[in-house]
């Protein structure tokens, strides 16, 4: 037999002699990296076949040949390799890729790049959305949430519990209720501080109540429910309090109402303005205007009704952000926006 390549006599392989055709047939296709799925908590590997306890060579063995693509006429392709940590999670492996066909092997050098992907395996998951010590519920003062602060807040804590970098440290599930949110968690430190960070960031007090839950190793076990009250108020509320209305400025530490017809500012603690009731108003920019009687009235943008503004404005002010209410128009001291009750 002759090889068709180069003419050379001798045994031949699909009509090339050993040389050419070992040439022409690669064993393999290596990609350049490879990533391979570790339980955080476990320690498993994931494989084709699903989250196995395996030591870390064993999962590196069986991710080659389900990984990398052997190319015919090869038979029988078998992998060996040596690992190099070139950090926690990523590996430089070099591979040696053995094929056979008919009378022949052939052996092809590689190198390919491992990436460690931490996660947590299906057990490991389910354990944990079952495991919960500390409560965190968040609820409003004497109301229920506001949709966009249930988003708020889900998002926050979300944030907080995956940036904090702590493995122990995550969320079971989180239920809403109604008017609010339960958030189940792995500790109760992480209760707690979650329900500071969140009545700092949104406004409200904070509550604990620690109930007995069981022994571990000999020690009693606590399950510590930290509850958070968001305030009634937002900034920028218009509220009725003892008669007169005002506008909130502030809700922390202090909430500080702003009388509208005054213009005077006075500062309560939380539990003080449980009376206050929130009324109908809008904030907008106004063209004002002076009437030849001396008022000085506010025109709504929209429907250009006149209102007498209070208290009166300075001199020669054309445009002011005023509140709207059925009662009257009032100078603000914040900025245009929406104010609904
Ligand atoms: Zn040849
Ligand atoms: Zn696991």
């Amino acid at each position: 037999m002759f090889c068709v390549e180069c003419g050379a006599e001798g045994p031949t392989y699909q009509g090339l002699c050993a040389r050419d055709f070992l040439k022409k047939h690669p064993v393999v296709a290596p990609p350049d990296f490879l990533d391979l799925d570790r339980c955080t908590s476990c320690g498993s590997f994931r494989l084709a076949s699903g989250w196995s306890k395996i030591d870390r060579e064993l999962a590196l063995a069986g991710l080659l040949p389900e990984n990398i693509r052997k190319l015919p006429p090869w038979e029988r392709v078998t992998f060996t390799h040596v690992a190099r940590e070139e950090d926690a999670n990523n590996l430089s492996l070099t591979v040696k890729a053995l094929g056979r066909f008919e009378a022949l092997q052939s052996v092809q050098d590689f190198r390919v790049r491992v990436r460690i992907k931490p996660t947590l395996c299906d057990s490991c998951q389910k354990q944990r959305s079952r495991y919960f010590e500390g409560v965190l519920q968040v609820r409003g003062d004497g109301r229920e949430l506001t949709p966009e602060e249930v988003r708020g807040v889900r998002t926050f804590v979300l944030a907080r519990v995956d940036r904090s970098g702590d493995a122990g440290a995550f969320i079971s599930r989180i239920e809403d209720v109604h008017g609010g949110l339960d958030f189940y968690l792995s500790t109760n430190a992480l209760g707690k501080t979650l329900a500071r960070e969140v009545s700092e960031s949104f406004g409200g007090s904070v509550s604990s109540s620690p109930k007995l839950f069981g022994q571990k190793e000999g020690r009693e076990v606590y399950r510590v429910t930290s509850l958070v009250r968001l305030g009634a108020f937002h900034v920028g509320d218009v509220v009725r309090h003892k008669g007169a209305l005002a506008e909130v400025t502030s809700v922390r530490p202090f909430v500080v109402l702003r009388d509208l017809a005054t213009g005077e500012a006075r500062r309560f603690k939380p539990k003080d303005v449980r009376t206050a009731r929130r009324v109908d108003a809008e904030r907008f920019e106004a063209k004002i205007e002076r009437l030849e009687s001396g008022q000085v009235v506010a025109i709504h943008p929209e429907s250009e009704e006149a209102r007498p503004v209070r208290p009166r404005p300075e001199d020669r002010t054309a445009r002011a952000v005023v509140v709207w209410t059925p009662e009257g128009a009032y100078l603000s001291r914040l900025p245009p926006g929406p104010s609904k009750a």
